[in-house]
């Protein structure tokens, strides 16, 4: 805990995020194509009090309208494939994907292959990949709010 705890800290050093006048914020849009929901599990855990990536400038929203990033989890069944290009579409520009776990890298894992579609980045434009089976939520942080300087210092 208190290496997790060190390195949570150390992460928010280099990015140098203040908690007030940040630089911006992340709108992120979450969808799960297909997973065992370890991956939501782990993303939910990002915004307990411990990770707190609400601080941050991240935030979940509900509709892709209103979102910067298309958060994808899971295995991507077949029947998702239209709804996650509906859901890129209605996006606003810029608009970027991230695919969250292996799943929704690679396709693997339990899935029947007969009702899977294969990885994200055949269907949309993988912009930020964060591996792992599932990732924990330390990866997952460091990885979006990396993903949030960077936008920050490059925006499009
Ligand atoms: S990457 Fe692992 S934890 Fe995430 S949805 Fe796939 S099987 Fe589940």
């Amino acid at each position: 805990m208190f290496v997790l705890l060190r390195h949570l800290q150390r992460t928010r050093r280099e990015i140098a995020l203040p908690a007030r006048n940040r630089p911006g914020t992340l709108a992120v849009r979450h969808v799960d194509a297909g997973s065992c929901n370890g991956c939501e599990h782990e993303l939910a855990a990002t915004a307990n009090p411990y990770y707190d990536l609400q601080r941050y400038g991240l935030n979940v929203v509900a509709s892709p309208r209103h979102a910067d990033v298309l958060l994808v989890t899971g295995q991507i069944t077949t029947r998702m494939v239209d709804p996650l290009r509906r859901a890129y579409e209605s996006m606003p520009e810029p608009r970027l994907v991230a695919a969250l776990g292996d799943c929704a890298i690679a396709c693997q894992g339990p899935g029947d292959p007969g009702q899977l579609a294969g990885p994200l980045e055949k269907i949309l434009p993988v912009d930020l990949r964060i591996p792992g089976c599932p990732p924990t939520p330390q990866q997952i942080a460091d990885a979006l709010l990396h993903f949030m300087r960077e936008r920050a210092e490059h925006p499009q």
